[in-house]
């Protein structure tokens, strides 16, 4: 009881404001080739403050221990240099019709929370995410053994906003075919469901166990649509219980 209300008390002193998140966030963060600028500033505290309490204090204590810089084409976070690598202004034109324009940024962002946040081992590695992650596929499983679900799952591939959950369901041949789940897939419904949107064979084959890449990109996915209605609902449809456990991992590693 005194535990809750001491929580409570806490969350009131620490109201997190627009006023907060700008004042925290340290531009020298954004190296200059990034096109960090106050138009991507204003963007940025506009996304977040659409975002829990809990994520935003995560990702501005994150963001502040990393360095963002733009050396090559790609995006990624790379974690022995603690770098994200990515073009923001680019990003943010070629995004600007999703609900979150920075959305790619905020799945690197995933990534370095991921890391950063774990303690010992990624979030995305340990007991609860792993359990979460599991239970999801089950569900998916059971989805893919009903063609009314399957033709579902093709429509939305249609909507740009779903391409967290199509990267997710591009892993399923690779989880099929190496990991804990195998021979349980529907397999012609896995390979009728091409997503639109997903990282290539060879991403989900370079580890032994692609259920490992599959629950980091999802957590990231996940850290991704946390500025966006949409991409929350199918967060929310296709992966229910990895959604709820993000929630709660955000809560705890907040400090
Ligand atoms: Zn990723």
């Amino acid at each position: 009881m005194v535990k809750v209300m001491e929580y409570a008390l806490r969350q009131l002193c620490e109201k997190i404001t627009e006023k907060w998140i700008s004042e925290h966030i340290e531009d020298s963060t954004f190296h200059e080739a990034t096109g960090f600028d106050d138009g991507v500033r204003k963007q940025l505290v506009k996304q977040l403050e659409k975002t829990s309490d809990s994520y935003k204090k995560n990702f501005i204590d994150v963001l502040n221990e990393i360095e963002v810089v733009n050396r090559d084409l790609e995006q990624y976070y790379m974690h022995g240099l603690k770098i994200i690598n990515i073009d923001l202004k680019a990003v943010m034109g070629l995004c600007a019709h999703y609900e979150n324009p920075l959305h790619v940024f905020f799945h690197e962002m995933g990534h370095a929370i991921d890391y950063n946040r774990g303690g010992y081992e990624r979030l995305s590695l340990g007991d609860s995410f792993k359990k979460a992650f599991s239970e999801d596929i089950h569900l998916l499983i059971e989805r893919l053994n009903d063609e009314d679900e399957v033709f579902e799952m093709r429509r939305i591939r249609s909507d740009d906003e779903s391409r967290g959950i199509q990267d997710i369901f591009s892993s399923l041949p690779y989880l099929n075919e190496k990991g804990e789940f195998e021979g349980e897939f529907n397999n012609v419904n896995v390979y009728n469901l091409r997503p639109r949107y997903m990282h290539q064979p060879d991403y989900w084959r370079r580890l032994n166990d692609p259920a490992i890449d599959a629950r980091s990109e999802l957590f990231a996915h996940i850290s991704a649509a946390q500025a966006s209605k949409k991409q929350q609902e199918y967060m929310r449809e296709y992966f229910p219980n990895s959604f709820k456990t993000f929630t709660e991992l955000m809560e705890k590693s907040r400090v």
